[in-house]
């Protein structure tokens, strides 16, 4: 089978349906590891499921306080989605330490390694018909292909800035940042690494990282700085009776592709454990599809020899 995207979706599928003999198209010329800023992970399911130790650490969220509760959760929501809504994870906020699952840093490359024929630098036309294969290219991108109208996707681009923490570090934190005046809502540390994410352009990236430094206690080494654009930084959802009637008509109606990801499916909420359940789901279905195909071949074949 053919799986278009080797993005934490893609490889995750081609990883766990091996014994589909996949073969991964990817139109960028590397694998695009966005997951790479921050590889933790709400269980050990993942790392489970693909034979990898994850390291089981303890995580520290909280949010800079700014005006008062109330006033950070209305900053938050603005400053992320330029919208004032009350539905935002800071909501949850003041101190919250939890466990995580932390990936090995060459997880991308390891899973990669893993996919006997992947093929980078190469475009999946989706209107040149074919098999069904399974994509996990961003909805509004497959939705374009198709020329199938579909209302405005909201969503940020943004930024992710990266540089390694001077001090010897092994901590597990986020930051979240309701104060419209700071350039970032998040800060991150990862082990020795730490994440910025920002939804406007960084001119001063090294000025960045240093400010989130700062908030968090820690200094970062100067030369280590780096910029990551990501064209989905934050996704909001969409109509849901919509969002479920392209997906069906895409794979079920046109039978082009089983959709699989948070921004294939446009499920703001969904983490890489649930992908777990949602490849199941796919081979699955793709059994019973050969299952019924196997099935019209009798029936044929029958067909042919009462003629
Ligand atoms: C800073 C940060 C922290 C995050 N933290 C978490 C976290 O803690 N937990 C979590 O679960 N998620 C987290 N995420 C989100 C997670 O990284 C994304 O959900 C995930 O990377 C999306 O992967 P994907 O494979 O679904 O999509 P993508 O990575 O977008 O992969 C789709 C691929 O399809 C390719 N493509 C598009 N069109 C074609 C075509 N026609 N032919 C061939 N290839 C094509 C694209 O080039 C792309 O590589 C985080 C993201 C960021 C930025």
């Amino acid at each position: 089978m053919k799986i278009i995207g080797a993005g934490m979706a893609g490889l995750l599928a081609a990883n766990l349906l091996r014994h589909r003999n996949p073969t991964v198209v990817e139109k960028s010329p590397t694998c695009p590891n966005n997951h790479r800023a921050i590889l933790r992970f709400s269980s050990p399911l993942v790392g489970e499921a693909l034979r990898i130790p994850f390291r089981e650490v303890t995580l520290v969220k909280s949010a800079l306080a700014w005006k008062n509760p109330v006033a950070d959760i209305l900053a938050y929501s603005e400053k992320i989605g330029g919208k004032i809504v009350t539905d935002r994870s800071i909501s949850r906020l003041n101190i919250e330490v939890s466990k995580r699952w932390i990936a090995p840093p060459d997880l991308i490359a390891q899973m990669a390694m893993n996919v006997g024929d992947l093929r980078l630098g190469v475009s999946h036309d989706f209107t040149v018909p074919g098999p069904k294969v399974l994509s996990t290219i961003p909805m509004p991108d497959l939705a374009r292909a198709l020329d199938y109208p579909m209302p405005e996707f909201p969503y940020r681009h943004g930024y992710v800035v990266s540089a390694f923490v001077e001090q010897d570090t092994d901590a597990y934190a986020t930051l979240y940042v309701p104060n419209p005046a700071i350039p970032f809502y998040r800060a991150s540390i990862t082990g020795a690494e730490l994440t910025v994410e920002t939804l406007t352009e960084p001119h001063y990236p090294e000025a960045l990282a240093e400010e989130a430094a700062e908030l968090l206690g820690v200094r970062i080494a100067r030369p280590s700085v780096s910029v990551k654009p990501q064209a989905y930084l934050k996704i909001f959802p969409i109509d849901n009776a919509i969002r479920k009637k392209f997906i069906h008509e895409v794979s079920s109606e046109r039978g082009i592709a089983f959709s699989l990801g948070r921004f294939a499916t446009w499920r703001p909420g969904l983490v890489t454990e649930h992908l777990l359940n949602d490849i199941r789901l796919i081979d699955g279905w793709i059994s019973e599809g050969e299952g019924s195909r196997y099935a019209m071949e009798i029936h044929d074949a029958e067909k042919k020899r009462s003629a």
